[in-house]
This record gives C-alpha cells, sequence and structure tokens, in this order.
C-alpha cells in the first residue's frame, strides 16, 4: 500500500514501524511546519531535515518514504526566494517527487502569490504539485484554487487533496487526481468508501496526513481492508490503495 500525504517529521520512528507492518510499503512526507517561523532558513532546516534525515529514519523501520517539498500556506510569512531556488535544486537532482504541499488557507495576498509561484515552478519543471484544501471555508477556498491552477500548470500535474463529500462533485469532472484524507475529527473511512463508491476509484489517492493533530497511522490499511470487508472487486481496491499513486508519481 502507499500512504499518498503524511508528515513524517512529526511522527515516531515506532509509527513507521506500524505502518510497515500493516503493508504500508511507501509513504509520502510533505512540507508543513508546525511552529512559529522567524525566517527563511528555519523552513530551509525544516525541508532538509525531512529530506536527509526523516527518510532514513523511515527506512531503518522498512518504510520508504518518497518526499515532497514546498511553502504550505501555514508557512508563507517568510522571505520564499531560499526556497524557490532550493525547489529547483531538489527536483534537478530527483530528490523530490512533488511540490507539496502547497495551497491555500486564508486566501492573504502572500499565500496567493507563493502558491502561484510553486504552481509555475511545477509547470516549468514538468514537477507534480499536491494541492492542500483547507478545513474551514473548503468549498469557497476550493473555488480559488480551481480559478488559480489551470492558468499557471497543466491539472494533470496536479493532486487536490483533504476532497470530502461536500466538495467532491466541484471537482470529479476535472484532470486532477484527488486525495481522500482518512483522518480523526476530518474524514472517517465509511465517508471515504461512500466517495469511492459514488464516484469510482480511477481518481483517487488514500492518505492519512498524519501529523502533530489528531491522527491514526493504519488510516490506509484500515479503509483498504474494510474495502475488501465489503466486496469491492479487488482490481478497484488495489487502484487506491497503490495502483493509482505508482501511475500519477512514477512511483
Ligand atoms: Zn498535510
Amino acid at each position: 500500500m502507499i500512504d499518498t500525504h503524511m508528515h513524517g517529521d512529526s511522527r515516531s520512528s515506532e509509527d513507521f514501524g506500524e505502518m510497515y507492518l500493516s503493508g504500508i510499503d511507501t509513504a509520502i512526507t510533505c512540507a508543513f511546519y508546525p511552529y512559529k517561523l522567524n525566517n527563511e532558513s528555519t523552513l530551509l532546516n525544516h525541508l532538509e531535515r525531512i529530506l536527509n534525515y526523516d527518510t532514513k529514519r523511515a527506512k531503518k523501520y522498512g518504510l520508504d518514504l518518497k518526499v515532497a517539498l514546498g511553502i504550505h500556506p501555514a508557512n508563507t510569512s517568510v522571505n520564499p526566494d531560499l526556497i524557490y531556488e532550493n525547489l529547483y535544486k531538489w527536483i534537478e537532482n530527483k530528490q523530490i517527487i512533488a511540490i507539496g504541499e502547497i495551497g491555500l488557507e486564508d486566501l492573504t495576498d502572500s499565500e496567493i502569490a507563493i502558491f502561484k509561484k510553486q504552481l509555475d515552478i511545477g509547470e516549468e519543471t514538468k514537477t507534480k504539485v499536491i494541492v492542500h484544501t483547507p478545513r474551514k471555508n473548503k468549498k469557497e477556498v476550493l473555488k480559488v484554487i480551481q480559478d488559480i491552477v489551470p492558468q499557471h500548470i497543466d491539472p494533470k500535474l496536479v493532486v487536490i487533496d483533504h476532497i470530502n463529500q461536500n466538495v467532491a462533485e466541484d471537482v470529479i469532472d476535472k484532470d486532477y487526481t484527488l486525495g481522500l484524507t482518512v483522518q480523526p475529527q476530518k474524514m472517517d473511512k465509511e465517508e471515504a468508501i461512500a466517495i469511492l463508491d459514488e464516484y469510482g476509484f480511477d481518481k483517487f489517492l488514500l492518505n492519512s496526513d498524519i501529523s502533530n493533530k489528531p491522527s491514526d497511522p493504519l488510516s490506509v490499511p484500515k479503509t483498504v481492508r474494510e474495502l475488501e470487508k465489503l466486496g469491492y472487486k479487488k482490481t478497484e481496491i488495489e487502484k487506491v490503495a497503490f495502483k493509482n499513486a505508482e501511475k500519477f508519481f512514477k512511483i
């Protein structure tokens, strides 16, 4: 299985071991600095830590951590130029498989400018991007995201993440890949399964988004097992368990 969106830097090595033993071979760890940022070098340290330290820590427990780096909307208070420079370098050196997570939260000017620039870098380098949608005002913010994205990047390169039942219909007919985050206080496995049942398995990825917030490191295998128990076709389940992610991220 592949957990397509998590934050390994804020989780224990024991979580990595449990995930591996539960059938997760690969996880994509994304950038998000959960504390106050003093300056851009603090953010760069966070990103380099993910790349150089957490990947090795996970490997010891069997888990293959792929990396997505970028400036999360909550981290847009610093000068972004140093991070842009490094993004080009990491992409060129094939150290990251996507730019992410990026996106919009409060629709401030700096959030929007930094979001657009990172989409431009994705388009220029033909790199995938993982786009966060917020918990509050999801529908409104998703509308702004959908206005911006096609002006800057081919939607085929884009995952729109944290899709729920309220917004699935707004994006299902577009060329995006769609992330379903199964997480306490966000979406339970029943809601994820209801979305797959209604819209089909072809466009979706599953993830836990485990972070410093309430999380379940095993939410992807629990959802996959539930789909099996409910009798969904193996070929369909495999799409959301790993095949769609392998194809999209080329991993
Ligand atoms: Zn996240």
